[in-house]
């Protein structure tokens, strides 16, 4: 594809449609995408037997909802089976004969067996576009360098990205982070990138790290974009500063592997986060549930659920309504930077929600909510049980740690427009148990926001 770089958008004929005309081109595709899962894998065709259903009863995207979801034990299940009984991963969910199959790439595998994504030659494609139309949004255009400094070995973040890369006629260097800290100032040095693609830890540690290793603060290294990858942080306002900061860049959160769900943040500063622009919807219906119901809920702006997603025009391993646990919140009116799409914020994990009279509340949320009265707070807070979740004995309680220089008198006022305002946005209202700055253990790794105190 050729394409000017005064354009705004990769493909604009896809990215600029109006929501009409993309929820009808998912539809056209859905109805298609159905009948082929279900005449050539066993493994779907048993979802749509579950319930009765045939291809041709799935008329509107309310039709599709009552196909049972897909979890990932199941996904698991059927690729053990696969393995024992056709001596392959893909026999049960593979809808593209063996021969026309590239790729497969996998999750990153953190907890259990990784699951796989079978591709063929136009999927590949379908991802490759999917990384352009990311990049190209955040202002990349052919004879820009980037640094690929993602772990190699962790699939999504190794060759599908470069690929993506090189295929929007950008210069990838995949230096991969396995080598080290050191190695990947070496590259910066030898290859002088303008972008870098990192977790956001690894970019605070060489922030920190670099004068040390090449005599010059991070500033100074010529990175003009960081783009977020691997991990949570990077819609996080204070990793977003220090990055912003420490390094003179634009800073970015993006998400999208070797699969069809791919997001990027706005163009905007790093104080503000609204969101990661949804730029996969052609090949992606995304549908949100009830994360313990799994009732639908409607995509309307502001709605928080589960994420299932379907892919759409895709050959290899076209999941069909896969639920991975994942809670999203949605936004749908248009954004202030002007780009098209929908956007989505990450929540957090379908296991971590709690239900409080009926509501649903995410420690992510509770933890935005908060940072919304920093410096006042410091951030640093516990959500304490009685008993471990999902329901909740009301009230929700909440130790947390007031700012540094906050009177214990100013706490009855805070504490008041604090209720006030989670009551508001949160729908629950808390109680505050208030400890002095640096009271909470400070974890290293992912904070687990929740205590149990019950079975003494
Ligand atoms: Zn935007």
């Amino acid at each position: 594809m050729t394409n000017h770089p005064e354009r705004k958008l990769w493909n604009e004929k896809i990215e600029a449609l109006s929501r009409d005309e993309l929820r009808a081109l998912q539809l056209k595709r859905l109805k298609a995408q159905v009948r082929y899962n279900y005449e050539r894998s066993p493994f779907y065709k048993a979802k749509f037997d579950q319930v009765g259903a045939r291809p041709e009863d799935i008329q509107s995207f309310k039709d599709f909802a009552k196909i049972p979801l897909m979890t990932k034990d199941e996904h698991r299940q059927a690729q053990e089976e696969s393995i024992e009984r056709y001596g392959n991963p893909y026999a049960l969910l593979a809808c593209a004969p063996r021969e026309k199959i590239v790729r497969m790439n996998a999750t990153s595998g953190t907890t259990g067996t990784p699951t796989l994504y079978t591709l063929t030659r136009h999927d590949v494609e379908i991802v490759n576009e999917m990384h352009a139309r990311k990049y190209w949004r955040a202002g990349i255009r052919p004879g820009d360098v980037m640094l690929q400094a993602l772990s190699l070995s962790m699939f999504t973040g190794g060759l599908p990205l470069s690929q993506g890369i090189m295929h929007m006629g950008a210069c990838v260097v995949p230096v991969g982070i396995e080598g080290g800290t050191k190695r990947v100032l070496q590259f910066v040095r030898l290859t002088s990138p303008v972008a870098i693609i990192a977790t956001p830890s690894f970019g605070q540690y060489v922030i920190e790290r670099c004068p040390e290793l090449t005599g010059k603060p991070a500033r100074e290294l010529g990175l003009r974009w960081f783009f977020c990858a691997g991990e949570p942080g990077g819609g996080n306002p204070e990793v977003r500063k220090a990055l912003a900061d420490g390094f003179g860049a634009k800073v970015f959160d993006h998400t999208g592997g070797g699969h069809a769900f791919h997001g990027i943040s706005c163009d905007e500063p790093p104080e503000q986060f609204s969101g990661m622009h949804f730029v996969s919807e052609d090949h992606c219906l995304l549908e949100l549930v009830d994360p313990e119901t799994k009732e639908p809920i409607e995509i309307e702006d502001g709605a928080m659920g589960e994420m299932v997603f379907t892919f759409l025009d895709w050959e290899g391993g076209p999941f069909m309504r896969y639920a991975l646990g994942d809670i999203l919140q949605v936004f749908t009116k248009p954004c202030s930077c002007g780009m098209p799409g929908i956007r989505f914020k990450i929540i957090g994990r379908a296991d971590e929600m709690l239900i409080v009279k009926g509501v649903n509340v995410y420690p992510e949320a509770i933890r935005a909510a908060i940072l919304k009265f920093s410096p006042r707070v410091t951030g640093h807070f516990r959500i304490l049980l009685d008993k471990p979740g999902p329901l909740v004995q009301p009230p929700l309680n909440i130790k947390i740690e007031y700012g540094v220089g906050v009177k214990e008198r100013d706490l009855s006022a805070l504490e008041l427009e604090m209720t006030q305002y989670f009551r508001e946005e949160i729908r629950v209202t808390p109680k505050f148990q208030w400890v002095p700055p640096e009271t909470l253990p400070r974890e290293k790794k992912k904070t687990r926001y929740i205590e149990v105190q019950g079975k003494r």
